[in-house]
């Protein structure tokens, strides 16, 4: 059982950085990247050096746990960036920052993204007054995003909300806590994104 309660956290040292997954405890001391930061298993500590293709295969899985996204959907998205007008690999980051289940775990309504998506699935929220219960709904610039009124008394939306209410909102998004809501004041560009990711690996995984 303590090995399944760990699951997270061994992606977290396979990949050798915090993936907050979590909630609070990625926060805390407890925090296992802190306290053993190699990766799992018998030889994790001895781990030899990646080939290219291996240091951008694991740059894509490092991603994918990130946001939660599975294959289909991360190539899915990989797709709609290369048609975008950019750098294709700050496209891909900006897409999967605009997941509303990404949106509200950084509005700090969500302790962990799986708790933020698993919260729009059970239609706590609402998008411009409108409920949305799909997880990788995308926002745009200008949607407000809202607790829906009969859900504002949900027990660990406000918990989440007080809890997280110093924790910082990225620059492109706007949050009013006593509404419970935020507003999306502008697509998040590669240096309001604060992850250890090199994107440029992943783009050149797909294109080989
Ligand atoms: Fe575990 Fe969170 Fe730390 Fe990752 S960041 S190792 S999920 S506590």
């Amino acid at each position: 059982m303590s090995r399944y309660k760990d699951a997270q956290c061994r992606v977290c040292r396979r990949e050798g950085c915090k993936l907050f997954l979590k909630g609070d405890r990625c926060y805390s001391d407890k925090c296992s990247i802190s306290r053993r930061n190699y990766a799992p298993g018998d030889h994790g500590q001895k781990r030899g050096k990646l080939s290219e293709y291996g240091t951008q295969l694991r740059e894509k899985q490092k991603t994918k746990s990130y946001y939660g996204v599975g294959e289909r959907q991360f190539r899915k998205y990989f797709e709609m960036a290369s048609s975008k007008k950019g750098i294709t690999g700050e496209m891909l980051l900006q897409i999967l920052e605009s997941r509303l289940d990404n949106v509200v775990y950084r509005l700090g309504y969500g302790a962990s993204r799986s708790e933020a998506r698993q919260m729009v699935n059970h239609g706590q929220f609402e998008v411009n007054g409108k409920k949305v219960d799909i997880p990788s709904y995308l926002v745009k610039e200008g949607d407000v995003i809202t607790v829906r009124e009969i859900k504002k008394d949900n027990k660990a939306i406000k918990a989440n909300a007080e809890a997280n209410e110093k924790r910082p909102v990225p620059a492109w998004l706007e949050k009013d806590n006593k509404k419970l809501s935020g507003k999306v004041i502008k697509l998040a560009s590669r240096e309001d994104i604060d992850i250890p990711i090199e994107e440029h690996l992943i783009v050149e995984l797909y294109s080989k």
